[in-house]
C-alpha cells in the first residue's frame, strides 16, 4: 500500500494505492481518502474526485443553499440582521470611525473615495461582520468544545471565511472555519453551525454516530438544520 497526497481543487486527498479493483472515496477523521488500484492513472483519480466535488462537500460540512446575493441595497435604512434581530443601517459619510450600533441602527461610517458609497459600505460592514464572527464564534466554540469533550488545542484558532456555499467546515487536520454569515441568524442557529463543526472533530462523516453526538449537545438542533434549509439564503442578502 502506498500514499500520496493530492490537492485537487483547494482539497487534500490522500490517495492511497493497494491492491483493489475500484476506486473509492472515504471521509474519516484523518481526511478524505482516496483508495485506488495501484494501476490507475492518477488523472483518473483526479477526474473523479471533481466529479465527487458536491457529495464531499455535502458531507464535509452543511451546505448553504445556492447564494442569492446582493438583494439588499446598502443605501440609507437597509434592514440587516445580527443575531437574528434586524437593525437599520445608518450610513455616515466623511468619517474614519468604526462600525457600531446605535438602538435599532447600525451605523456605518464611510470615507470620501473614488469607490462607489454602496462597495465603501459593503466593504466595511463585511470586514466589521467577520471581526464580530471571529470573536463571538471563537468564544463559543472554545465553550462548546469543553462541553464536548473535543480537545481544547482545536478551538485554539478559528477562522472566519466568506464561503459560497458552506456554513462551516472541520477539515482533515480538524482546523474549524467558518461563514461568517451565520453571525446574522438568530443565535441558536449559529451555536447549532458551531456544535456541527465541533462534533465533526470526533466523527468526520455524517453518520448516525455523528447527529448523536450533535444532538447530545443540542437536542433540537433539526428545527436550526430547518431554519438553515429554509432561510439560509437571507443571509446572502449582500
Ligand atoms: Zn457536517
Amino acid at each position: 500500500m502506498t500514499t500520496k497526497t493530492l490537492s485537487i481543487d483547494g482539497l487534500e486527498i490522500q490517495l492511497v494505492r493497494s491492491k483493489r479493483r475500484t476506486l473509492g472515496l472515504e471521509l474519516s477523521p484523518t481526511g478524505i481518502k482516496a483508495r485506488a488500484p495501484l494501476r490507475m492513472s492518477e488523472q483518473a483519480v483526479i477526474e473523479f474526485v471533481k466529479v465527487k466535488r458536491g457529495w464531499i462537500n455535502k458531507h464535509l460540512g452543511s451546505m448553504p443553499p445556492s447564494p442569492t446575493d446582493n438583494t439588499v441595497e446598502l443605501t440609507q435604512g437597509a434592514p440587516l440582521k445580527l443575531r437574528g434581530q434586524t437593525f437599520n443601517l445608518d450610513i455616515k459619510q466623511g468619517s474614519r470611525q468604526k462600525v457600531r450600533i446605535q438602538g435599532n441602527h447600525l451605523i456605518v461610517p464611510v470615507q470620501h473615495s473614488k469607490t462607489p458609497l454602496q462597495t465603501r459600505v459593503k466593504n466595511k460592514l463585511t470586514k466589521w461582520y467577520k471581526d464580530v464572527a471571529q470573536q463571538e464564534l471563537h468564544t463559543r466554540a472554545r465553550y462548546y468544545a469543553m462541553q464536548m469533550n473535543v480537545p481544547e488545542r482545536r478551538t485554539d484558532q478559528i477562522y472566519v471565511r466568506d464561503y459560497k456555499r458552506r456554513w462551516g467546515c472541520c477539515d482533515s487536520n480538524g482546523k474549524l472555519s467558518f461563514n461568517w454569515r451565520i453571525l446574522q441568524a438568530p443565535t441558536a442557529v449559529s451555536d447549532y453551525v458551531v456544535i456541527h463543526e465541533l462534533a465533526h472533530c470526533h466523527e468526520f462523516n455524517h453518520s448516525q454516530r455523528f447527529w448523536r453526538i450533535v444532538a447530545k449537545q443540542m437536542p433540537e438542533y433539526q428545527q436550526h438544520e430547518q431554519w438553515l434549509t429554509e432561510h439560509g439564503h437571507t443571509l446572502y442578502q449582500f
